[in-house]
C-alpha cells in the first residue's frame, strides 16, 4: 500500500461541483488502496477578496499606526489563511457523504510549524504523530493549504501563511513528513509547458521536467508551482507530478512529473521560457565610480529587506561616474526609492530613474550546459521582432532579459517559436 498526498488548488475547488468532483478523484485512489493525505486551497478568488478587505482598511492607515509603513502581518494572515479552513471542511463532507471516512485538519492542529515572518512564513517543521496514525485507521486527512503556526519567543501561537501560492508548499512539505510515495498537484492545465499555455496556444506539455529547470521556471515567474515547494521538493527528492483536476478518475491524465534530471533531458537546449511582469527596474545616475559603491546600494537594499535581482554598471568615460541599474520587485519599488533617496548624499549618485513597466523574460533548459550559441538565438529572435534588451543576467541554465513591458507576449512567442518549442 502506498501513501500519496493529492493537492487541489483554487479553480479546483472553486464550486461544490467541483468539490464533489474532486472528492470522487480521492476516492479512487482510496478505492485504488492508498492512503490519501489531501491539501486544499482556498476557492478561486476567495484569497483574493480576503486580501482586498485587508487592504482597503490598511488605506486607512495614519500617521501613529504602529505598524510603520507594512502591514499588520499576523492579523492579515488570520484572516487570509480563512478560505482555505471552508474548503477543506467541504471537501470532507463531501467525502463522507461518499462513504470514505475524512476529517479536516487545519494548520495549528497538525500542528504544521512556521517561523515568525507571517504573510511569507517558512515551514519549520510538521509533526506526523496524529496525522499520520489517522490515515494508517483508514481516514482521509483534508489539510487546509497556505496556513500553519507560528510561535514567538514568548510563546504566543498565531496562524501563519506560507505566501501566495503556498498550498503547493503544504503538499509538497506534508509529503515529505509523511513519507509519502509521491505528491500529486492538481490544477487547471494538465501539466507544466514549455511556456504559460495561457500565452502561447501551441505550448506543449512536457512529460517530465528536472527538478532544477522546475526551479528557474518557478523562480524565474511560471506561477504554476510555488517556488518553495519546488526547493522543497529537489532536496527530499520528492516526485511530483503536475495534472488537471478537470478530467474523471477514469481518463488517462499522465501530466508532468518533476524529477531526477536524466540524460535524455539534456538533448533538448531549451525546456521552457518564462516570464514576470512583477519587475522594477532602477537606475542610479552619475554615481561615484569607486570600489565600494555597489556594496553600498546592496547594503541599502538588503537593510530594507529588498531583493535585489539583475545588476548591470555601466562606466562613463568621460567623467568617472558610472550608471547602476539593477531591478527589484514591482512590490518593492516605492520601498526601494524611499530608502535610497535617503542614502543620495552617503553613497553619492545624481539622481534615481526607475520604471515599472518592464518584463523580464526568461529561457531555461539543462541543455544549455552543453550547448553554443543559446544566447545567439535568443538576442536574434528579440531583435527580429524589434525588442530592445535593457539588462541581461545568466546561469548555467538560464537568460534572462529585461524589456519593455508592452512586449512581454510577443517576446514569449517569438522565444518559443525560436527555440522550437512548440507542439
Ligand atoms: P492553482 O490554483 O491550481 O494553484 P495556479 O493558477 O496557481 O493554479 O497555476 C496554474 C496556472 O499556471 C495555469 O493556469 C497557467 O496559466 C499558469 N502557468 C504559467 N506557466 C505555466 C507553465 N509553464 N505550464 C503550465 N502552467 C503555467
Ligand atoms: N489560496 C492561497 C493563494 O491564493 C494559496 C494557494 O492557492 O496556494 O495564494
Ligand atoms: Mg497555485
Amino acid at each position: 500500500m502506498s501513501r500519496i498526498v493529492m493537492k487541489f488548488g483554487g479553480t479546483s475547488v472553486a464550486d461544490l461541483e467541483r468539490i464533489r468532483h474532486v472528492a470522487a478523484l480521492v476516492a479512487a485512489e482510496v478505492r485504488a488502496g492508498h492512503q490519501v493525505a489531501v491539501v486544499v486551497s482556498a476557492m478561486s478568488g476567495e484569497t483574493n477578496r480576503l486580501v482586498a478587505l485587508v487592504d482597503a482598511l490598511d488605506a486607512d492607515r495614519h500617521d501613529g499606526d504602529t505598524a510603520k509603513g507594512g502591514k499588520i502581518s499576523d492579523e492579515y494572515d488570520s484572516i487570509v489563511s480563512s478560505g482555505e479552513q471552508v474548503t477543506s471542511g467541504l471537501l470532507a463532507i463531501a467525502l463522507r457523504r461518499r462513504g470514505i471516512p475524512a476529517r479536516s485538519w487545519l494548520g495549528w492542529q497538525i500542528p504544521l510549524r512556521t517561523d515568525s515572518a507571517h504573510s511569507k512564513a517558512r515551514i519549520a517543521e510538521i509533526e506526523s504523530s496524529a496525522i499520520g496514525p489517522s490515515l494508517d485507521a483508514g481516514n482521509v486527512a483534508v489539510v487546509a493549504g497556505f496556513q500553519g503556526v507560528s510561535e514567538s519567543a514568548s510563546g504566543q501561537r498565531r496562524i501563519s501563511t506560507l505566501g501566495r501560492g503556498g498550498s503547493d508548499t503544504s503538499a509538497v512539505a506534508l509529503a515529505v513528513a509523511l513519507k509519502a510515495d509521491r505528491c500529486d498537484i492538481y490544477t487547471d492545465v494538465d501539466g507544466i509547458y514549455t511556456t504559460d499555455p495561457r500565452i502561447v496556444p501551441e505550448a506543449r506539455r512536457l512529460d517530465r521536467i528536472s527538478y532544477e529547470e522546475m526551479l528557474e521556471m518557478a523562480s524565474l515567474g511560471a506561477k504554476v508551482l510555488q517556488v518553495r515547494s519546488v526547493e522543497l521538493a529537489m532536496n527530499y527528492r520528492m516526485p511530483v507530478r503536475v495534472l488537471t483536476s478537470m478530467a474523471d478518475a477514469h481518463t488517462p491524465n499522465p501530466g508532468t512529473l518533476v524529477t531526477d534530471e536524466d540524460e535524455s533531458m539534456e538533448e533538448q537546449v531549451v525546456s521552457g521560457v518564462a516570464y514576470s511582469r512583477d519587475e522594477a527596474q532602477i537606475t542610479l545616475l552619475a554615481l561615484k565610480d569607486q570600489p565600494g559603491m555597489v556594496a553600498k546600494v546592496s547594503r541599502c537594499m538588503s537593510d530594507a529587506d529588498i531583493i535585489v535581482d539583475m545588476i548591470v554598471q555601466g562606466i562613463s568615460r568621460s567623467d568617472n561616474t558610472a550608471n547602476l541599474t539593477f531591478t527589484v520587485g514591482a512590490r518593492d519599488h516605492d520601498a526601494a526609492i524611499t530608502a535610497l533617496e535617503a542614502v543620495k548624499e552617503d553613497i553619492g549618485f545624481n539622481a534615481i530613474k526607475s520604471d515599472t513597466n518592464v518584463a523580464k523574460i526568461s529561457i531555461i533548459g539543462i541543455g544549455m550546459r552543453s550547448h553554443t550559441g543559446v544566447a545567439q538565438t535568443m538576442f536574434e529572435a528579440l531583435a527580429d521582432k524589434g525588442i530592445n534588451v535593457e539588462v541581461i543576467a545568466t546561469s548555467e541554465i538560464k537568460i534572462s532579459v529585461l524589456i519593455d513591458e508592452e512586449y512581454t507576449e510577443l517576446a514569449v512567442r517569438a522565444l518559443h517559436s525560436a527555440f522550437g518549442l512548440g507542439g
